[in-house]
């Protein structure tokens, strides 16, 4: 009999589990439905094509005819209203019903949007779709002046934008530093430097209050929570996601923050998976729940997903070290597992561009940060997928040079 794949969302996610299905089972029935007017796009590239440094043809991955030579059903511009797992149907906005034996729920998140006075000027963008990065690299080639908001890894690439388009910007951060959950001072000093260096000024100790707008309902300025005013006819926004999950309401799956799966990305509900930024996934190597953000994470989870779907049992496990690297600088920067989540830390600065962070839990290597230099990345992933109880290892690791055998061996291998 052929088992019929619905899949929701056509992000990495998605893409990679349908690609997966195909493989695994020629026979299925795969149909991939995303209310995108656009077919899978690299997300991660689409700051290059709005700092106005890329044109578009390199961002996109699959034209439509690649569905189509591997016989998978891609549904665009359908939006989806609600899912019913008693009769496995999938409703949809203006495109009737999809019917599946076996569901994959990939609809990762939307930007959060603040309800602050003058929220929807024009001028005001938030940065998650192709289309937004249209709008962005107009909009940011004709102004002078900017503000970003959000001291995390979506919004640094808002304030790399204004860098590269050449807006006087201000970056607005609530503490002493960029991305405080990840780097300590001295770490995230050599981010400020290289923000100033490329025309951004870090505003600390700071955030968002409310926007002014002009007569028009363009946005002119940035009031912020000690009551300066920044002239900006430029905003970037980039406070967190709201998880796409509205259409799972009125069913049993269960969700918190992100939809809930185990190792082998199935949610509580029989024939329901989830992939991508939207779970809230068990991690094997962390022993707990967590969440990931990440392309090589989500298109790892939507290749497990879709194995297990066309298998039709758990037998492909998540286990996976994911990192993020930025390219604004002229140095690199790479963050590896979960640098934010630790209960113990070590960290050294090697020179004025260079330092590392590395987290641990329960005695083993979580997470860091590298900046500067970053041999040692695969060597730190190694640790963390082999597990080794390495916690009071810790002037070891921050050698320059990681000497693994001179480590405690892992105890899975
Ligand atoms: C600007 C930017 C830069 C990034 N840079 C990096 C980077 O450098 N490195 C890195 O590792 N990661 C980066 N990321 C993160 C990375 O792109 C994501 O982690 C990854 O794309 C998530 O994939 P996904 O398939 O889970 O979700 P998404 O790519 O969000 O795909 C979900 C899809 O589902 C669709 N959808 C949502 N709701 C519905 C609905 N109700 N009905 C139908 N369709 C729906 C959405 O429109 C979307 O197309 C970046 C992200 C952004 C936005």
């Amino acid at each position: 009999m052929t088992t019929s794949h619905v899949i929701l969302g056509d992000g990495i996610a998605g893409s990679s589990a349908a690609e997966t299905i195909r493989e695994t089972d020629p026979e299925a029935d795969v149909t991939v439905v995303t209310e995108e007017g656009e077919a899978l796009y690299n997300r991660i590239l689409i700051k290059e094509f709005a700092k106005g440094k890329l044109p578009e043809a390199p961002v996109s991955i699959h034209e439509p005819g690649w569905y189509d030579e591997r016989d998978i059903d891609l549904e665009l511009n359908t939006h989806v209203t609600g899912v019913d797992t008693d009769d496995k149907t999938v409703h949809t906005y203006d495109s009737g019903t999809y019917e599946y034996d076996k569901l994959l729920v990939a609809t990762g998140g939307t930007p959060l949007q603040l309800p602050v006075e003058n929220a929807d000027a024009e001028g005001i963008h938030h940065f998650w779709t192709f289309q937004d990065a249209r709008k962005i690299r107009e909009h940011a080639a004709e102004a002078e002046k900017g503000v970003v908001i959000g001291a995390g890894l979506l919004g640094i690439d808002l304030a790399a934008i204004c860098g590269a388009q050449g807006v006087d910007a201000k970056y607005l951060m609530r503490g002493n530093r960029w991305w405080r959950y990840a780097l300590s001072l001295d770490g995230a000093e050599i981010i400020h430097r290289a923000l100033e260096e490329m025309g951004v000024e870090p505003v600390f100790e700071s955030g968002l209050d409310h926007f002014e707008a002009d007569e028009t309902g363009h946005v002119s300025g940035v009031v912020d929570t000690n009551g300066v005013t920044h002239e900006a006819e430029f905003v970037g926004i980039a406070v967190g996601l709201d998880y796409n999950t509205e259409f799972l309401e009125d069913t049993a799956v269960e969700v918190d923050d992100g939809v809930l799966v185990d190792q082998y990305m199935g949610t509580n509900v029989e024939d329901v998976y989830a992939a991508g930024d939207i779970t809230r996934y068990y991690d094997v190597i962390l022993e707990d729940r967590t969440q990931n953000g990440s392309w090589g994470s989500a298109k790892e989870q939507g290749v497990v997903a879709g194995k297990n779907m066309a298998t039709d049992e758990a037998t492909s496990e998540f286990r996976y070290v994911p990192s993020y690297s930025i390219t604004h600088f002229d140095f690199p920067f790479l963050s590896f597992g979960h640098p934010t989540i630790g209960k113990e830390e070590a960290e050294r600065k090697y020179s004025d561009d260079e330092w590392r962070r590395l987290t641990f839990k329960n005695g083993k290597l979580i997470g860091g940060v590298l900046i500067g230099d970053l041999s040692q990345q695969s060597t730190f992933k190694k640790i963390i997928r082999q597990e080794r109880p390495v916690a009071d290892q810790k002037e070891a690791l921050l050698e320059k040079e990681v000497d693994l055998d001179a480590l405690a061996p892992s105890p899975i291998e």
